[in-house]
C-alpha cells in the first residue's frame, strides 16, 4: 500500500495537469513539481518564458507533501552557534534569510489567493529538561538583542496554558514563524502556475534526456519535448537521467 501523508489526504488533487501526449518546445522544462519546481514554473511563467513542468506522479508527490507544515524562521541550531561558526554578520544574514522566506510564502500566497491556511502561529523551541532551558535562554538573550526582537523566553508557568502540559521546562517563542497547509499550497502554485501560462504534466517521469543543436529533449512514457534549458528540481526523490545529482545528496541534519 502506498504511504499517504496528511497533506495529500485532505487537500484536493490538482485538476489543471494537460492531458494527451506530453509534447511541445519550451524555453525551459522543469523536471520535479514540489515546492521548488512549481516556484520556478510559476516565475518563469510569469517573465513570459515558454514553460513545461514535468511531474513522475502527482504535484505534491514528494517532500512537498510529507513535512510538518512548519514556516520557520530562525535557525534549529541555534543563532549562537551559527555566529560562532559563521561571524556575526553572516550569522545574522542567515537568520534574517529565514525570516525573507517566510514573508516571500506570505506574499505569494496572498497574491495567488491560495487557500492554504497559512497563519502566523509562532514556533516554540522547548526545554524537555532544566539545562536545555539554561541553553534555549542564552540563546534567546542575544537572538532578541542582536537578530530578532520577535522573540519571547517563556517560563514553564507562562508556557504551560498554551500548550497544555506542564511537561517541559519553558520555550523560547519566535512569534515570526508560521504554518500553513502544505498539501493546499502545492495544489495553489500548481494552480498559479499554469493561470502564468506554464504546461504541467503530471505521471510523467523523464526517463531519458538528450542534447542536440543547442537543446534538450526529455523522454518520458507519455511522449517527449525538448527544451532550451532544464530546471532540475527533483530533491531526494531524484530518479531517472540524473545521476550527476543523485550521487551528490547526501543526508544533513539541519
Ligand atoms: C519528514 C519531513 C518533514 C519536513 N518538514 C518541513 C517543515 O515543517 N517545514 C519546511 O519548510 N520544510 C520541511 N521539510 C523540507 C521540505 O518539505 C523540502 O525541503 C521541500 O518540500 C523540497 O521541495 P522540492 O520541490 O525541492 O522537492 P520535492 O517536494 O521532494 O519534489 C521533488 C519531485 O521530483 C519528482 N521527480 C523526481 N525524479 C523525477 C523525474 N525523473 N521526472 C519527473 N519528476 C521527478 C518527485 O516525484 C517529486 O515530486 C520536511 C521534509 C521532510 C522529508
Amino acid at each position: 500500500m502506498e504511504f499517504k501523508s496528511y497533506w495529500h489526504a485532505t487537500a484536493p488533487r490538482f485538476s489543471g495537469a494537460a492531458e494527451g501526449a506530453v509534447e511541445g518546445e519550451f524555453d525551459v522544462a522543469v523536471v520535479g513539481g514540489g515546492f521548488t519546481g512549481l516556484s520556478a514554473a510559476r516565475t518563469l511563467a510569469k517573465e513570459g518564458a515558454r514553460v513545461a513542468l514535468l511531474e513522475a506522479r502527482h504535484v505534491g508527490y514528494g517532500a512537498s507533501g510529507r513535512n510538518g507544515g512548519h514556516l520557520n524562521s530562525g535557525l534549529a541550531h541555534g543563532y549562537l552557534e551559527a555566529k560562532q561558526h559563521l561571524g556575526e554578520e553572516r550569522a545574522k544574514a542567515l537568520y534574517h534569510a529565514l525570516d525573507d522566506s517566510v514573508d516571500t510564502i506570505e506574499q505569494i500566497v496572498a497574491e495567488e489567493g491560495i487557500a492554504c491556511d497559512f497563519r502566523r502561529s509562532g514556533k516554540l523551541k522547548l526545554a524537555s529538561k532544566p539545562k536545555h532551558f539554561d541553553a534555549i535562554a542564552r540563546n534567546f538573550e542575544v537572538v532578541n538583542r542582536e537578530v530578532d526582537p520577535d522573540t519571547a523566553l517563556l517560563t514553564a508557568e507562562e508556557l504551560a496554558p498554551e500548550i497544555g502540559s506542564d511537561a517541559f521546562h519553558g520555550a523560547m517563542l519566535s512569534k515570526k514563524s508560521g504554518m500553513m497547509h502544505m498539501g493546499r499550497f502545492v495544489v495553489g502554485m500548481a494552480e498559479a502556475a499554469t493561470r502564468h501560462g506554464a504546461t504541467i504534466f503530471e505521471d510523467a517521469p523523464v526517463v531519458a534526456r538528450t542534447k542536440s543543436g543547442g537543446r534538450w529533449r526529455l523522454e518520458t512514457p507519455r511522449g517527449h519535448l525538448s527544451a532550451r534549458n532544464v530546471f532540475v528540481a527533483t530533491d531526494a526523490y531524484t530518479e531517472g537521467p540524473f545521476e550527476h545529482f543523485r550521487r551528490r545528496i547526501i543526508p544533513v541534519g539541519s
